[in-house]
């Protein structure tokens, strides 16, 4: 793999960590602005149960996607894990950061 491959690779993979702790920060506020909407009714006026259960679960299912989604190998395009800050690919063995 020539040098500038390489670089594109960690290139790659920094805009793809960026995304992925933008989208853990927004997954957080929202799951944690809902759970305030379900405390302070009296705020807020009141929402159904249902509707705020089923917007947390919308939350968390749109976080689980994007991260199957964004969460990849630049290299090899495989799922990267649980490890949020990796040095390199498990799967292939390319170089990250
Ligand atoms: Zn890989």
């Amino acid at each position: 793999m020539s040098r500038k491959d390489s670089q594109k690779i960690t290139q790659n993979f920094m805009v793809r960590r960026t995304r992925q702790f933008i989208a853990i920060v927004a997954a957080v506020i929202l799951v944690l602005l809902v759970a305030m909407l379900y405390k302070r009714s009296d705020l807020f006026g009141e929402f159904s149960k249902n509707t705020l259960a089923f917007a947390q679960i919308l939350v968390i299912l749109a976080f689980i996607n994007f991260t199957a989604f964004n969460w990849r190998c630049p290299a090899c395009k495989k799922y990267m894990g649980n490890d949020v800050n990796p040095r390199g690919c498990k799967k292939c063995g390319a170089r990250l950061q």
